[in-house]
């Protein structure tokens, strides 16, 4: 019996098949360096952990409101307020199993048959998947790498059509670590009030920013703006959580409230010590978050100097994130093959940049350690000179 033709369309999330292959090879026994992961390389901060074993020895283990508990909600309100200026309803907020999650419900809550959703390009694999299964259609907005890939207005402009239904704002973005300027989503905001449609604004990476760039949320631009724009965000990156699996949105009350009853017959709440953790990772010390965010400072200069230093390999400067997405079209191979000769023959596991729609790149994080890191670089710099 054949699948769903909405499901058949769909391919594996290549970010998350390749961290697997690449931490099964380890399990092994094989020395492998991997570049692939999508998720910091630190432990949950011990303060998060104990919140969470102490919500499971209070007989915390029950089903919560399916949109999320209220003191989560109400720690998150409080997010918005004190990190992005942005003040919402406890009807606006809604928890969901990771931001992944929180993305897949919103593309459900507002695409129709036919839409158009506007995606800057690279793009983080899991939108345009989403976008298709919500029975919508991708429509990519290219960028120019040498200048950091900034946004194409003019391109922009003529890629919106009357079907045009919202646009992805990720900032900064991953795979590139790119950022966009407060002019930038001044004029992101000005064209989605002109033309109507929503702004979907990817946050996860907010904390993680270099060099002073700011992560302005373009919902904060004013209340126009908040009343068309839905806030993504969560804690896996911020503080180290991935496996916790929560996120969160802030969205129009109407968009929140289709959303909550979907949730209610899908996942139901997040799992409730999780959602214990989240909250004192929200409301708790917030010193780790810094912590981390330094060390990934430290280890981008040394990634993104040394991939310069090797010859056929060049790689913009990421204004945040944790990823580097060198440019390496002059060795001569296609993404996806060279991706598989590093990993077979130099140790290495990459993300290709097919997977972000960039076939001439390669995405590299280095949620890693410094010696990992130049361990994995010596491998990368030796496997070029050799071919
Ligand atoms: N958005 C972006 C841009 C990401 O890179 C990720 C990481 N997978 C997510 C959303 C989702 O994060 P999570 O589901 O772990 O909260
Ligand atoms: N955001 C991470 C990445 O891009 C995690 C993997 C995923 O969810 O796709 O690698």
């Amino acid at each position: 019996m054949n699948i769903s033709p909405r499901l058949s369309q769909i391919s594996p999330s290549l970010t998350l098949e390749i961290t697997g292959k690449a931490k099964a090879l380890k399990k092994e026994g094989i020395d492998i360096i991997s570049f692939a992961a999508g998720e910091p390389d630190f432990d949950t901060p011990a303060h998060i952990c104990a919140a969470a074993r102490d919500a499971i020895d209070r007989g915390k283990t029950r089903y919560t409101p399916a949109k999320g508990m209220p003191e989560l909600i109400a720690a998150v309100r409080e997010k918005f307020q004190r990190d992005n200026n942005l003040d919402y309803p406890a009807s606006s907020i809604i928890i969901s199993c990771g931001a992944k999650h929180s993305l897949y419900n919103v593309f459900q809550a507002i695409c129709r048959e036919g839409d158009e959703v506007i995606i800057p390009s690279p793009y983080w694999v899991t939108y345009p998947e989403q976008v298709r299964l919500a029975g919508a259609e991708p429509v990519f907005l290219d960028s120019v790498e040498e200048d950091g890939f900034p946004i194409d207005r003019d391109r922009l402009v003529s890629l919106i059509t009357p079907r045009t239904r919202a646009m992805i704002v990720s900032s900064p973005a991953n795979p590139s670590g790119s950022g966009y300027s407060r002019d930038d989503l001044e004029f992101l905001a000005g064209l989605a009030v002109e033309n109507d449609f929503y702004l979907i604004s990817d946050e996860i990476y907010e904390k993680l920013v270099y060099d002073g760039f700011e992560a302005i949320s373009i919902a904060s631009l004013s209340r126009d703006i908040q009343d068309r724009t839905i806030v993504i965000n969560g804690v896996s990156k911020s503080y180290a959580m991935t496996g916790w699996r929560i996120g969160y949105m802030a969205a129009p009350e109407n968009v929140a409230q289709a959303i909550s009853s979907f949730q209610s017959h899908s996942t139901s709440g997040p799992a409730t010590p999780s959602q214990y953790a989240a909250l004192e990772a929200l409301t708790g010390d917030q010193s780790c978050v810094e912590e981390m965010r330094r060390a990934f400072e430290e280890r981008r200069v040394l990634m993104i100097e040394r991939l310069n230093r090797i010859e056929g390999i060049s790689c913009t400067m990421p204004k945040g994130a944790f990823y580097a997405f060198p440019n390496i079209s002059a060795l001569g191979k296609p993404s996806l093959e060279l991706a598989a000769n590093l990993l077979d023959q130099a140790r290495i596991a990459v993300v290709p940049g097919i997977a972000f729609g960039a076939d001439g790149n390669i995405r590299m994080s280095y949620a890693d350690s410094i010696e990992n890191l130049n361990k994995g670089l010596d491998r990368l710099a030796e496997f070029v000179r050799k071919n």
